[in-house]
C-alpha cells in the first residue's frame, strides 16, 4: 500500500491537494475534517461532543480522533493505499497511527508538509470563508486554529523528521506547480521505503 499523511497549518491547500493526490494514485481519502462536519451535520452524539471545540477552532481531544481512525482504516485496507488529510494533528495521534499502521504491516510511506507562510494563511481562509461559509471560517476561529496548530501540531513534523518520513513541499505557487512539487516528492519517498 501507498500510505501517504498531507500535514500543513490551515489553509494551506491540503483539501485541494490531497484529492488531486488519491485521484492520481488510486487513493482511499480520509479527512478527519469532513468526517468531523458530516457528524455534525447529523448531529450524531460524537458531532455534537465536537461541534463547540470545532467552532472556536480547537482541536477535537485524540481520543474521539482515535475512534475515527479507527474504524476509517479498518475499511480502506482493501484498497491501494489510504490519503489522510488532516490526521495526525498531535503527537499522540501520529504514535497511535504508526503503531496502528504497522501492526497492519502496511506502514506510512511519507508525510508530506504542505509549507505556506503565514500572511498567506490568513488571507486564503478569509477568502474561502466568503465562498464555503464555514463556521469555523471566522477571524477568530482562524487565529485560534493557527495558534492550536503552532502549539499541538507542529511538534507532529519533527516526529516524522525523526523517523526519516518527513517531506517538505513549498506550497506556494499555482494548484498545478504545487501537484508537481508533491508527486515528485511521493516518487521519491516510495523509491526508498524499506
Ligand atoms: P483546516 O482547513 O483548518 O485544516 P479541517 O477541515 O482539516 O481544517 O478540520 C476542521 C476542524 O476539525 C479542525 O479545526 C479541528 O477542530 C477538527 N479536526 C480535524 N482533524 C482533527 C484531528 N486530527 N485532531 C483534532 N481535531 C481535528
Amino acid at each position: 500500500m501507498l500510505n501517504l499523511a498531507l500535514f500543513g497549518p490551515p489553509g494551506a491547500g491540503k483539501g485541494t491537494q490531497s484529492k488531486l493526490l488519491a485521484e492520481k494514485f488510486n487513493l482511499t481519502y480520509i479527512s478527519t475534517g469532513d468526517i468531523l462536519r458530516k457528524e455534525m451535520g447529523e448531529k450524531s452524539p460524537l458531532g455534537l461532543q465536537a461541534k463547540s471545540i470545532i467552532e472556536k477552532g480547537g482541536l477535537v481531544s485524540d481520543d474521539i480522533m482515535v475512534q475515527i481512525i479507527e474504524r476509517t482504516i479498518g475499511k480502506a485496507l482493501n484498497s491501494n493505499g489510504i490519503l489522510f488529510d488532516g490526521f495526525p494533528r498531535t503527537v499522540v495521534q501520529a504514535n497511535i497511527l504508526e503503531e496502528l499502521l504497522n501492526k497492519m504491516s502496511n506502514p506510512l510511506t511519507c508525510m508530506l508538509s504542505l509549507e505556506v507562510p503565514r500572511e498567506e494563511l490568513m488571507h486564503r481562509m478569509l477568502e474561502r470563508a466568503k465562498i464555503e461559509g464555514r463556521s469555523d471560517d471566522t477571524p477568530e476561529a482562524i487565529k485560534f486554529r493557527l495558534i492550536e496548530y503552532e502549539n499541538k501540531t507542529t511538534p507532529v513534523a519533527s516526529f516524522y523528521q525523526e523517523i526519516g518520513k518527513y517531506f517538505p513541499v513549498n506550497g506556494v505557487g499555482t494548484v498545478a506547480e504545487v501537484f508537481e512539487r508533491l508527486t515528485n516528492a511521493v516518487e521519491h519517498a516510495n523509491r526508498f521505503e524499506p
